[in-house]
């Protein structure tokens, strides 16, 4: 547990949480700032982060829920599509540094959309170039 992380606080029970979903590894808590209501924020209980430092078995614990959430909210909630979300880095809009990801069940016409505005390449070139320095870094 990391003292100063507020989501390790909450895991530890320092910190009150509406509580939606526990096992040995994965917590879901309601988000104090929802975007939505029913926004809910699954966790790993152990502190990780960035997300390329959680293990994959524990990432793929926490998806598993993250999706039975986003289903929920359809079927209880009424939601008519479901984001997923999750940020890395002040950069990125993280202000928690504790890997979580947001379930946020969306409405037809909500107006609670993130503004992401395409920035096209100059040239298809430019796209080429950026994918082969991806594929080898990953191969
Ligand atoms: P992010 O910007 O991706 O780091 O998201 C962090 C989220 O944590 C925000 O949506 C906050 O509203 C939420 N948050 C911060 N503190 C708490 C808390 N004590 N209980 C529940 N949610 C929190
Ligand atoms: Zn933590």
């Amino acid at each position: 547990m990391n003292e100063n992380c507020v989501f390790c606080n909450i895991v530890a029970g320092k910190i009150p949480s509406a509580k939606v979903y526990e096992d040995n590894d994965v917590l879901a808590f309601m988000d104090i700032g929802p975007v939505m209501p029913g926004h809910v924020l699954v966790i790993p209980k152990q502190h990780f982060n960035p997300i390329w430092n959680l293990p994959d078995d524990l990432l793929a614990k926490v998806l598993a829920v993250a999706k039975r959430i986003a289903k929920v909210q359809t079927e209880v909630l009424g939601a008519d599509g479901v984001n997923l979300f999750q940020t890395n880095g002040e950069a990125a809009g993280q202000t928690v540094p504790h890997v979580h990801f947001h379930v946020i069940p969306r409405r037809n016409g909500d107006g609670a959309g993130w503004a992401i505005v395409p920035r096209p390449y100059a040239s298809p070139a430019e796209a080429a170039a950026l994918a082969e320095r991806l594929r080898n870094a990953l191969a």
